[in-house]
């Protein structure tokens, strides 16, 4: 599972309350919890996607990664 180039894993913080379903979900303990918020390691995800469905929310997405000024 090749990794999306330019892109990022990212945590809508609006709208995730800690439920810990991607966690539980991620093979490769890429996300964590920090309170009621779930923190991304990009440096552990492979962007395989099995984290995104399991979001009851839909707080989690692939984003293209903001390009710098
Ligand atoms: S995309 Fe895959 S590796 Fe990345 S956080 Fe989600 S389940 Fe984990
Ligand atoms: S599954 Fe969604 S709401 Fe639950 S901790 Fe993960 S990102 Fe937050």
């Amino acid at each position: 599972m090749a990794k999306r180039p330019g892109h990022v894993m990212v945590v809508d913080e609006e709208r995730c309350f800690g439920c810990a379903a991607c966690i539980a979900i991620c093979p490769l303990s890429a996300l964590e919890l920090e309170g009621i918020l779930a923190i991304p390691t990009e440096e552990r995800c492979t962007h395989c996607d099995l984290c995104i469905p399991a979001c009851p929310v839909n707080a989690l997405e692939i984003k293209e990664e903001p390009l710098l000024a």
